[in-house]
């Protein structure tokens, strides 16, 4: 028959479960702060080609109706090529969304500007059953 094994002594479980002072609070915050701080070192954002701002992150590139990037004309033929991201914190959204000559059947649209220059960076995407997403023009961003 197997030995049975223990990861913690009785007496390391038995502290386990006792409340964590302040002191030992505060220690883990600060450890988890400082991986915070380096997560956020580590993974370069993509900014905004014109000023530097950081508009999102690679890892929220995300698809739409089976694609990242999509190329569309607007009503006055000027070709856009955009790329999908589940969120863009960067951006700061203007206005109430519409659905007047939306690219993506299903969802209105309100423009997106860099929150650090103001350029028009593309469009915040809003639907009624479906998680919103920005489509961005991706020559005016740079990682
Ligand atoms: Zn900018």
């Amino acid at each position: 028959m197997p030995m049975m094994s223990y990861p913690f002594s009785p007496r390391s479980s038995w502290e386990a479960l006792q409340p964590l002072d302040d002191k030992q609070i505060r220690a883990i915050q600060k450890k988890l702060e400082r991986q915070r701080k380096t997560a956020a070192k580590e993974e370069r954002g993509i900014l905004c080609r014109s000023c530097g701002h950081i508009i999102t992150m690679p890892r929220l590139r995300t698809t739409v109706q089976g694609r990242h990037v999509h190329t569309f004309l607007n009503p006055s033929g000027i070709e856009f090529t955009i790329g999908c991201f589940s969120d863009a914190a960067g951006c700061r959204n203007i206005g109430i969304p519409t659905t007047q000559h939306t690219w993506f059947p299903g969802y209105g649209w309100r423009i997106a500007l860099c929150a650090g220059c103001q350029i028009h960076l593309g469009w915040q995407f809003m639907g009624e059953d479906q998680a919103p997403f920005h489509g961005l023009i991706l020559d005016l961003l740079v990682e």
